[in-house]
């Protein structure tokens, strides 16, 4: 396949083209099989590249976002508590656990059913790469299936046990560590790649945060935080000193705190939907970019406070709300998140990575927040396939 006239190729390799996003003009894409082989001028395109030529025409191309904090396995909706929420009510973490009743009461079937619609969702906004998460079943039996889900969707599979203590053991909290950290890992390790803890008030103190994720890269698992969200508190900084991949949310940060993610080179992954669906304040990401350090950009689809799988939307948040540049969340939608996953062949157009390339209906990468909440997806090429 050849994607030619391309008015404006974002790379996001700056040896390739100007500034930070490597932004080549007047280019085309070379891809063979999933991946690219080639990029360049489109005067100077190889001949004989089989497949179909796809004719820009003008238009921008970047690579396909990288959402790297989703919740798509679950059953139910939440719409009941939003409207309470809307009304004045105040978010608390214990919401999930309507979700997580009513995910142990559904089918395995359905559970794929409906993460396979939002993944599908995603896709036709631009999302060709996600993680996601368990964290609706809460013992040993639903959190295995969760992740079996999971995997049917994504190689970005994220054992998330301790997003809430369960139910059940809601008045023993200790005694539902003690079953994450031995016989739910036992279980979920094999079928994850990585590990999340919910580290915030009315989730996990630091010191079972702690063990937990200790455990987690015990059994091989790459580490992430929910931290931060609700309140100042030990999540950013337990992510530094863990060596987490990640942390997640970050709405209220400490100078110190940001200092130790820098140091540790945790990426900040802002999930500004949730921040606007809590009507909380915007997390500092000029402060976060200032200091150094690397910002992704990701939905956080869960069904509770932020049930959206749209990028472009967040994106357009990010640099109209939260004072990015367009240049800045672009990056953080594609490289940034590939960079909270620690993945280097995708969110780039690159020779030899991943062919996951975005069309735009539109002349610059500029017009994803220029035009918030506007169908700019025109085509989405999914590892060499057009969608
Ligand atoms: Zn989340």
């Amino acid at each position: 396949m050849l994607v030619a006239g391309v008015g404006e190729l974002v790379t996001n390799d700056p040896e390739l083209g100007e500034g930070p996003l490597g932004l080549l003009r007047n280019a085309a894409v070379a891809i063979e099989g999933e991946r690219v082989v080639w990029i360049g001028p489109t005067d100077a395109a190889p001949e004989g590249v089989p497949g179909p030529r796809i004719d820009a025409a003008g238009a921008a191309v970047l690579p396909g976002f990288v959402d790297a904090h989703t919740h798509l396995v679950f059953a139910g909706d939440r719409a009941g508590e939003f409207d309470a929420r809307m009304r004045g009510e105040a978010y608390a973490a214990g919401g999930i656990r309507t979700t997580v009743a009513a995910t142990r009461a559904a089918s395995d079937e359905d559970l794929r059913a409906n993460a396979r619609r939002l993944a599908e969702e995603a896709l036709r906004t631009g999302t060709t790469t996600v993680e996601v998460k368990s964290g609706y079943g809460l013992t040993v039996d639903d959190e295995a299936r969760l992740l079996g889900v999971a995997g049917t969707i994504t190689d970005e599979v994220t054992f998330l046990g301790a997003h809430v203590v369960a139910p059940e053991l809601a008045d023993d909290p200790a005694a539902y560590v003690d079953l994450v950290v031995g016989e739910m890992l036992d279980a979920c390790a094999p079928l994850a790649r990585w590990c999340d803890v919910f580290c915030d008030r009315g989730a996990f103190d630091e010191d079972a945060a702690r063990r937990i994720l200790l455990a987690a890269a015990d059994r091989g698992l790459g580490l992430r935080l929910h931290a931060n969200q609700l309140e100042h508190g030990p999540g950013a900084r337990l992510a530094a000193e863990v060596g987490a991949a990640s942390a997640d949310h970050l709405t209220y940060l400490s100078a110190d705190d940001v200092d130790a993610l820098a140091g540790a080179d945790v990426v900040a992954t802002l999930l500004p939907v949730a921040d606007l669906s809590t009507r909380h304040p915007w997390p500092d990401a000029r402060g976060l970019l200032d200091a150094g350090v690397r910002v992704a950009l990701a939905t956080d689809c869960n069904p509770g406070t932020s049930f959206t799988t749209n990028v472009p939307l967040v994106v357009a948040l990010a640099v109209t709300a939260m004072r990015m540049t367009p240049a800045e969340a672009v990056w953080s939608a594609t490289a940034g998140g590939a960079a909270a996953l620690r993945r280097t062949d995708v969110g780039r157009v690159t020779p030899g990575g991943f062919a996951d390339l975005l069309v735009l209906e539109a002349p610059s990468h500029v017009h994803l927040a220029y035009r918030p909440g506007a169908p700019l997806i025109r085509t989405v090429i999914r590892r060499g396939d057009r969608i």
